[in-house]
């Protein structure tokens, strides 16, 4: 099992999971009304209210550990983000009782720091469209050392066992430490019954799960069908939404997470915050990564993964044939 007494570890679990558990409240509080109004509120609310509280506990514990996270105040700030604000601060005092307007404000913008070589990076609710439809998503925590993740937390709170898409359950919180194996627990808060997770052994290309964004958007549908086709597979692809897939691909609930370039944005590059909790929870594993063309990652290049395109993330066993898939379909 991971060495939980490890200082850094132990705050980066503390710290997702309170935000896990206080986003699931604030989707339950506030999705029914804010789709039908089409308001897109709460989910505003539940990024700056996560990155407020993660924050605020990386920033007391490691203040010189710098923090990139993906959002910042200027839009609370403004005369149009008080109620948001004043939203903000209410879910945040059930944490920290003593946070006001200022103070959340300040620690939100902990998270504008640049990567370097040793910082934390997070996503405060990966898979935001998710989110809103009451789907998956993801809060995503690591600490990147010389371009590699060394820790890294995704809190799913609607996954149970970290492989099985479960609304109802208490949710799942996965936890990857270099060399010290991915594993998982309960999101809820005396719950400290670890299980160590294993990629899939499958190694039949007609059985395997291919895990691709909800959002068609995202990626390029007809080229994941393609492939599909070219490797025989006879199951359909899984839909989900954030990082909670690495965590279903880690649990060894499907083989292969695919991201291809959406032909409307074939210049996209993966933001840093959106691929490091996942790589290390994936890689711990037992599974691989690397790029479209069979790269590794590389997260020395900012808050963007310059050198890369798309992502592919499999079990291992299929990671050559699905590389040799790519350039036959041309994606
Ligand atoms: P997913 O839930 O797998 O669809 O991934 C969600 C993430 O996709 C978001 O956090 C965005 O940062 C990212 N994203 C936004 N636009 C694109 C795009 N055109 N291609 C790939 N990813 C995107
Ligand atoms: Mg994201």
């Amino acid at each position: 099992m991971i060495e939980l007494s490890n200082p850094k570890v132990q705050i980066a679990l503390s710290a997702v999971r309170q935000a896990a558990v206080l986003m699931r409240q604030i989707q339950q509080e506030t999705i029914g009304s804010s789709l039908t109004k089409g308001d897109k509120s709460p989910v505003t609310v539940a990024d700056f209210t996560s990155q407020a509280i993660i924050a605020r506990m990386l920033s007391q514990a490691f203040p010189d550990i710098p923090l990139v996270a993906e959002e910042t105040s200027t839009a609370l700030r403004e005369p149009d983000g008080a109620a948001i604000l004043s939203n903000v601060t209410k879910y945040v005092n059930q944490v920290f009782p003593d946070a006001n307007a200022e103070t959340v404000c300040e620690w939100i913008d902990f998270g504008g720091a640049e990567p370097g070589e040793q910082f934390w990076v997070l996503d405060p609710i990966d898979g935001t469209k998710g989110f809103l439809r009451g789907d998956q998503y993801a809060v995503a925590l690591a600490l990147v050392e010389d371009g590699v993740a060394q820790i890294g937390v995704l809190g799913c709170p609607n996954l149970r066992e970290a492989a099985i898409l479960d609304k109802e359950g208490p949710g799942s919180i996965v936890l990857a430490v270099r060399g010290e194996g991915t594993w998982s627990t309960s999101m809820a808060e005396d719950d400290d019954n670890w299980k160590q997770l294993n990629v899939s052994a499958r190694s039949d290309a007609s059985r395997a799960r291919l895990l691709r964004s909800f959002e068609s958007g995202h990626t390029n549908v007809s080229k994941i069908d393609q492939l599909g086709d070219w490797l025989g597979v006879q199951v359909d692809p899984v839909r989900m939404d954030s990082q909670a897939k690495y965590a279903v691909l880690a649990a060894g609930g499907g083989e292969v997470i695919i991201r291809l370039l959406s032909p409307d944005r074939p210049d996209y590059r993966e933001k840093i915050w959106d691929q490091a909790a996942g790589s290390i929870v994936l890689e711990e594993a037992g599974g691989k990564l690397t790029d479209l063309a069979g790269v590794p990652l590389d997260f020395t290049q900012g808050r963007l993964l310059k050198n890369n395109r798309g992502v592919l993330a499999t079990n291992g066993l299929l990671h050559e044939k699905i590389l040799e898939g790519l350039v036959v379909v041309g994606a």
